[in-house]
């Protein structure tokens, strides 16, 4: 059997495998217990990490804030240098940590290379913005006085990220924050730590290059309990997380109880609406990629299709059709169009939410059910799988983390299926295939779509870096990536200077001694 170039991939990407010891990647004080890392492809021990402790918590947080010191200065334009010369290291690795991504997390090869590509799309969207960090001037009411706002860094961005994307997220704030003059301290997650330690070697040797302290990116490992010391931590202004929403809310209240900000992207639940006048070829594509890819593992992963019942046999027969030629197996072997769900746990969340949509009614169209024998070793091989249901289903309001569509049927005009679309506690992504432009703007206006992301003719899955990314309700509202996102990672400060001989007061008002 080959292993698809994994040792050669760890050891570009300055990793050991299990029989060198553990990987900490520099600027890591971790000397906590050791988190073993599975692969969900072939259930192989990849490597070891050591988790972060307290102590090494303190540690890790005095070279940050030191760093923060000398990186605060230096001018913009020269910290996008910086980010600059990030972007060429990716490029230089791309195989290498695309091929990690995959191994690690299970998303087909293709699409860690994608992944790899996000991150070096985010570092050239910031090397221009970091010479484009505006603020306004505005016209003082008061003679001879000048008035304008500009844009501190913020300090210390805490970042806690998903298993999911494990390495584009932290890229999409890094490469911001860096450019603010923030430093970054960064907690992947525990299901994915050698990801997090190869992208931690590949800024550091940037970062050393460049004779800037290395505490201008800093890596913790471990799970919640290591992800709590920073939202509980005064130290932080900003905490960027990633992940579920229940994490969501407890990071939301404990970083709301210290007055500090945080920027939430949360779970999703999304719909394309499908109405009579789609085209049912770009819809068959659009909805099977966005169920099935990354086995339905994205925070924009297709769960629902809202389709007129006029077409609604049409499109359901189609879609069947294609779940038929589905190629599930070893994600790096690129004729396979689905690899494995993360890990068992997830298995579990898969089967329980087949379970539970025939026991409150549903209907599977589409048979799912977990792989055994050769190729699916690891356990984590589950088949796409298609249920009929209603809106109302509690299962159809939640989000299972898995390759499960719900098809749902709606009559009457783009309403009606609009009112189901945004009838969910989440609010990340949504799409209409539709040729009728009444229904697309509608779709698109103050009355349509409830979402962060709303598409038309594209599936909900995936976005560009050049757009603000994110969600509202309980996807958290926070935007990351493209447009102004950058603003978040920056403090804003009102200025307003005197350049005369008297002192005026605002208002009008007179002091006079
Ligand atoms: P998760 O919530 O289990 O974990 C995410 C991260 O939060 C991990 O690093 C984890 O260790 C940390 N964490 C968990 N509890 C915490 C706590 N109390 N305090 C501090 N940190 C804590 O999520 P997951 O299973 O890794 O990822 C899947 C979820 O992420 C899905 O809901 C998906 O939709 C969401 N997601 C959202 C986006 C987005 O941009 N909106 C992107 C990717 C993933």
């Amino acid at each position: 059997t080959t292993d698809f170039g994994i040792k050669e991939a760890l050891a570009t990407l300055g990793l050991k495998d299990i029989n060198e010891g553990t990987s900490t990647g520099s600027n890591n004080f971790s000397n906590g217990e050791i988190i073993e890392s599975y692969s969900p492809v072939d259930g192989k021990l990849i490597g070891k990490v050591k988790s972060t402790t307290k102590e090494d918590y303190e540690k890790v947080m005095t070279t940050a804030t030191a760093a923060f010191q000398t990186w605060r200065t230096m001018p913009a334009p020269l910290r996008g240098e910086i980010v600059r010369q990030f972007g060429d290291k990716l490029r230089e690795k791309k195989e290498a940590l695309g091929k990690l991504v995959s191994y690690e997390m299970g998303k087909s090869y293709q699409e860690g290379l994608g992944e790899v590509q996000e991150m070096i799309d985010i570092c050239d969207f910031a090397v221009g913005l970091s010479r484009q960090l505006h603020g306004l001037t505005m016209h003082s009411e008061r003679p001879g006085h000048r008035m304008y706002e500009q844009y501190h860094p913020l300090g210390v961005v805490g970042i806690i990220s998903a298993f999911n994307f494990p390495v584009a997220v932290w890229a999409w704030n890094t490469a911001l924050a860096w450019i603010c003059g923030d430093v970054c301290v960064w907690k992947p997650s525990e299901k994915t730590p050698m990801c997090g330690v190869a992208c931690q070697n590949i800024a550091a040797e940037v970062f050393a290059a460049n004779d800037l302290p290395e505490g201008i990116c800093c890596l913790i490992n471990g799970d919640y309990k290591v992800g709590e010391l920073m939202s509980k931590d005064t130290r932080i202004p900003l905490v960027s997380a990633t992940g579920s929403t229940r994490m969501g809310k407890i990071v939301a209240k404990e970083v709301a109880g210290r007055l500090g900000k945080t920027l939430l992207e949360l779970g999703g639940n999304n719909a394309i609406i499908v109405t009579p006048d789609a085209d049912i070829k770009m819809t068959v594509i659009g909805a099977v990629f966005g169920a099935v890819g990354t086995a339905g593992q994205r925070c924009t992963s297709t769960r629902r299709l809202i389709i007129h019942d006029s077409i609604y046999d049409k499109v359901k027969d189609a879609i069947v059709k294609a779940y038929g030629q589905l190629r599930i197996g070893n994600p790096l072997d690129e004729n396979n169009h689905v690899g494995p769900v993360i890990d068992k746990d997830a298995v579990k969340g898969y089967q329980a939410a087949l379970t539970k949509v025939v026991e409150e009614g549903g209907k599977i169209i589409v048979e799912g059910g977990v792989l055994s024998g050769e190729g699916y070793e690891s356990g984590c091989y589950v088949k796409p799988a298609i249920a009929e249901a209603k809106n109302s289903f509690k299962i159809v309001q939640h989000e299972t983390f898995a390759p499960v569509l719900y098809l749902l049927k709606y009559s009457g005009d783009v309403t009606n299926a609009l009112d189901a679309q945004n009838g969910v506690a989440q609010g990340l992504s949504s799409a209409i295939m539709t040729n009728n432009l009444r229904e697309a703007e509608h779709f698109l206006s103050v009355q349509g779509s409830d979402c962060g992301i709303a598409n038309v003719n594209i599936g909900t899955s995936g976005a560009e870096i050049g757009g603000a990314f994110g969600g509202e309700k309980d996807t958290g509202g926070g935007r990351e990536s493209g447009s102004d996102a950058w603003k978040v990672y920056m403090r804003r400060q009102t200025n307003t200077i005197n350049y005369t001989t008297e002192l005026p007061l605002a208002q009008g008002i007179k002091f006079d001694l």
